[in-house]
């Protein structure tokens, strides 16, 4: 079993315990220390009780995986409508990296229907190997045949590392995968890296708002497991002469199954997705006001972008949340980015950061957002929009 107990008989009372509790999980009720509905089992608490009251008692969860018998880098090949998704491309970029230093394979796993050419596909970006489950009845994501099919895939073939890209498939998954094999999970990865020595994934995520960078380890389970949101990695550059292996493990497809999916309908958008533009003209609080925000509009369709924006505005409601640009809103890595009446906070920054060509335009030369620009224009927002939307449209017709 799991669990947390106070020996009463041991506690004085003396608070220590309730100091080291970040989950707010320990109260005093007459004179003795309490544990509610908060606690994380964490085990923080234990050491700080001098007198051995805390008790944790913990089951298989607790317990050390046999490392030595987990190999491979592992991405989930994530796919929608018989496509693979791009954050998967870019997740073998970087397991390729890891793959290669810890001289191990790198592999993708493809659930789905009829993928025979993305598989081929996922080999000219860097997998060794594919594990493609090939059945008709997978061929949408499901929340539940898909971690019951993957944690079988794991148990078999144990991977050292997984990697899942962080998207609404990807974010439902991992930590299912994850609580299943019990095993940890970093969701929203910047960087990956590995401890050569200990053989270690180091998994960097901003923590704490964003204010510092956090880098997390999974020394006792295995596999190591970590989500990254799309355009945070680059892909490699396909090669198309790339010889790997596409195996069709022997799974057993669920069945029974509480949710079925039917259908699946796309949407048909006039504007070009934000994650997917290669152009982004974004708008903050140097706008001024809100009517201002259509000329941001207004320059990212003359372009063919799209339209994005800082927490700043979205909060003011000048513009809907799904134009939020940054750590709370998307992460895009276009070839241009225009940062328009942005001052440059690192939550900002988190989003976009990774852009090809980030050009600036903002009133005060000591914005932090020229720091990171590779072209400035220092002047009023209002003024300089007009312009450049006057000339584009001139030069684009
Ligand atoms: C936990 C957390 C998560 C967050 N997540 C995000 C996030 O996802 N995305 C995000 O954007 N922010 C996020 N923030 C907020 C972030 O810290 C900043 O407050 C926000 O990005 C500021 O938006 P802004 O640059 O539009 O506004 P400001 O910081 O107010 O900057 C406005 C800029 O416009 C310039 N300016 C003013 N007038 C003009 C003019 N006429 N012409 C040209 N320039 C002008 C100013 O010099 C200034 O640099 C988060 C904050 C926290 C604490
Ligand atoms: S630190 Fe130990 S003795 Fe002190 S209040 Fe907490 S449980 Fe009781
Ligand atoms: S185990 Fe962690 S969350 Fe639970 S009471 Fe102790 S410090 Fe708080």
């Amino acid at each position: 079993m799991t669990g947390i107990e106070i020996i009463i008989e041991k506690c004085v009372g003396c608070r220590l315990c309730i100091k080291e509790c970040m989950f707010g999980a320990i109260e005093m009720k007459d004179k003795k220390a309490v544990i509610n509905d908060n606690c994380t089992l964490c085990g923080a608490c234990v050491p700080s009780c001098k007198f051995d009251a805390i008790r944790i008692e913990s089951d298989k969860t607790q317990e050390t995986a046999d490392i030595s018998k987990y190999n491979g880098v592992w991405v989930f090949a994530e796919q929608k409508h018989c496509a693979v998704s791009q954050v998967a491309f870019e997740l073998l970029g970087e397991g390729r990296k890891l793959a290669d230093t810890l001289s191990i394979p790198l592999s993708a796993v493809l659930i789905g229907s009829n993928l025979q050419d993305e598989a081929n596909k996922l080999i000219a970006f860097g997998a060794d190997n594919i594990y493609y489950v090939d059945n008709q009845s997978v061929e949408y994501y499901n929340d539940e045949s898909y971690t019951d099919i993957f944690v079988q895939l794991i148990e078999k073939y144990k991977p050292e590392i997984v990697l899942i890209g962080a998207t609404t498939y990807g974010r439902s998954l991992a930590p299912r995968v994850a609580s299943r094999l019990n095993t940890g999970l970093t969701a929203d990865c910047t960087g990956l890296a590995i401890d050569p020595e200990k053989r270690l994934l180091l998994q960097t995520r901003p923590a704490f708002g964003g204010n510092l960078m956090a880098t997390i380890i999974c020394p006792n389970h295995r596999p190591q497991m970590a989500t990254v949101r799309p355009k945070v990695m680059k892909p490699l550059e396909p090669d198309y002469s790339r010889i790997g292996e596409i195996i069709h493990p022997d799974v057993i497809i669920p069945t029974d199954l509480k949710t079925k999916v039917l259908d699946a309908v796309q949407t048909v958008c006039e504007t070009v997705s934000l994650t997917e533009a290669d152009i982004i003209v974004s708008g903050g609080r140097g706008l001024g006001e809100a009517k201002n925000y259509a000329l941001v509009e207004e320059l990212a369709r003359v372009l063919g972008g799209a339209a994005g924006a800082s927490r700043a505005i979205v909060d003011a409601g000048w513009v809907d949340y799904s134009h939020q640009v940054g750590q709370t809103g998307k992460t895009v890595g276009p070839k241009v980015y225009f940062a328009c009446g942005i001052s440059g906070a690192v939550q900002h920054l988190a989003g976009m950061s990774s852009s090809d060509i980030i050009i600036a335009i903002n009133k005060d030369p000591d914005a932090p957002i020229f720091k990171i620009a590779t072209f400035g224009i220092v002047g009023d927002v209002r003024e300089i929009l007009p312009e450049l939307i006057k000339k584009f449209k001139e030069r684009l017709g």
